[in-house]
């Protein structure tokens, strides 16, 4: 049979609404055409965020009534050390009521003034982390990852000749390498398991520790079984373990693929390391055995860290990114290639050639896909750099909630963008009305520009 079919059958149900042409112009209108500032219920199909979005299942649901609320030594907390230790082999997990608690708690142990970062491409909460302690962040991707239509199997990986000579100039101001799985940054991207381990292989020579930024390791191992040469077919549990055996630690947001909507993980294997972390942790989250979450969040947690690798989920998973980027690319509208795991990124450059950057292409489509349809999707280009700067891709990024929408919903999607293609002569440019200094995109507001002002 060729019907691909959502592995999972719903039992709970939350209504949906599609406000009419003229409620979804006055939101517009009343959000400043920004819609991070339009209410959820006003919102017909979410595609903001994949992070925290998820539904969890039932074990998850049945798992939370077993949390033990206890402050110390929960038994909640041996679950989830259980769970870890089978999915990634790290023993002694730090728990973080999310994945950028997890890197401040690192960056106030291991950052500081003139220390250097390095990852493969850091999510903007790392880069931010790091920046805050006076360290630098710096990006180390392949070329092709630059490249809309690179259709490279791999463009999440890391610039290897680029790093070596990084930690040969920097030495001892490199506190430690990171990569993040799948890169984010670049779209959702993977890295290869043989990319993953010349990296450690670099950073052993040069004594230099090496991290993961796990959040999707699933992701990540799954896009490894189908592309990797020699990985083919093989268990998904084992790549995603071997991805976690080439680390000396790693980061984890558990509201990507630890399926739950509040969490993450601090993995170190280095004692001292993991101690200095810990004290951080006790002071500025919680104890070491619940750091800022309730017992029932580190229970559905611990299921859902295993259920990801699940291979009908991931197939299903990376199929549904695959679905919508493969038919709008039919329907003539370019993404970046190949789709990644978690979202869909339209070149909104291609889409409105007429607008200039300084317009915002990106947020215009945005504005208008909400405007045609009620859906929400972010940007991802200049309106996000802010303050004049120009983003060098303009990209309007379609997440993909886990197991929240059908195929049918996301024919919608497809549907709308293609019928929105078919007009895009007359989507209008934006301008700033006004816009704070630092992370604009969350709360600027803006204005439509006619096209004849310029
Ligand atoms: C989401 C994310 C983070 C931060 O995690 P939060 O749970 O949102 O704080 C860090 N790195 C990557 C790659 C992410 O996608």
């Amino acid at each position: 049979m060729k019907t691909e079919f959502e592995p999972f059958r719903i039992k709970m149900v939350e209504p949906i609404r599609l406000p009419s042409a003229e409620e979804r112009e006055a939101i517009l209108q009343r959000a400043g055409l920004n819609l991070f500032r339009v209410p959820a219920a006003d919102i017909v199909i979410d595609l903001l965020t994949d992070s925290g979005t998820g539904a969890m299942s039932a074990a998850q649901w049945a798992a939370m009534m077993r949390g033990d609320e206890s402050y110390a030594g929960a038994d909640s907390f041996e679950r989830l050390r259980e769970a870890v230790r089978e999915v990634t082999g790290f023993d002694e997990p730090l728990p973080t009521h999310q994945g950028r608690a997890s890197e401040r708690v690192l960056f106030e142990v291991a950052g500081g003034a003139g220390r250097v970062v390095p990852n493969n491409a850091h999510f903007d909460t790392t880069r931010a982390n790091i920046e805050r302690t006076g360290a630098r962040a710096v990006d180390l991707s392949i070329p092709e990852a630059a490249d809309p239509t690179s259709r490279h199997p791999f463009k999440g990986n890391m610039d290897l000749a680029g790093l070596d000579a990084l930690l040969a100039a920097e030495g001892a101001r490199v506190p430690l390498v990171f990569c993040t799985i799948t890169s984010n940054a670049a779209g959702g991207q993977p890295v290869s398991l043989e990319n993953l381990r010349a990296a450690r292989d670099v950073c052993r020579r040069r004594g230099v520790p090496f991290f993961l930024d796990a959040c999707r390791f699933a992701e990540n191992a799954w896009f490894i079984r189908e592309r990797e040469p020699g990985q083919r077919g093989r268990p998904v549990a084992a790549i995603a373990r071997e991805q976690f055996d080439a680390a000396d630690g790693a980061i984890v947001s558990a509201k990507k693929d630890g399926l739950v909507n509040i969490g993450g993980l601090l993995l170190v294997r280095d004692d001292d390391l993991r101690r200095r972390a810990g004290e951080v942790l006790i002071t500025t989250e919680g104890y070491l055995t619940y750091g800022g979450l309730a017992g029932r969040d580190l229970d559905a947690m611990a299921v859902g860290l295993r259920e990801v690798l699940d291979p009908d989920y991931l197939r299903y998973r990376i199929g549904t990114a695959a679905y919508v980027g493969e038919r709008l690319l039919a329907a003539g509208i370019q993404i970046v290639e190949p789709p990644g795991g978690h979202a869909v990124y339209v070149d909104a450059r291609r889409f409105c050639p007429h607008l200039p950057p300084e317009r915002f292409p990106a947020q215009a489509v945005v504005v208008a896909l909400y405007r045609l349809a009620g859906v929400r999707a972010s940007e991802v280009g200049s309106a996000m750099v802010g303050a004049g700067g120009h983003a060098p891709l303009e990209l309007v990024r379609l997440a993909m909630p886990r197991r929240v929408y059908t195929r049918a919903h996301l024919d919608y999607v497809i549907e709308a963008l293609v019928e929105l293609h078919a007009r895009r002569d007359a989507i209008r440019g934006l301008r700033v009305v006004d816009a704070p200094a630092s992370l604009p995109h969350f709360t600027a507001r803006y204005a439509e520009v006619d096209p004849e002002a310029g």
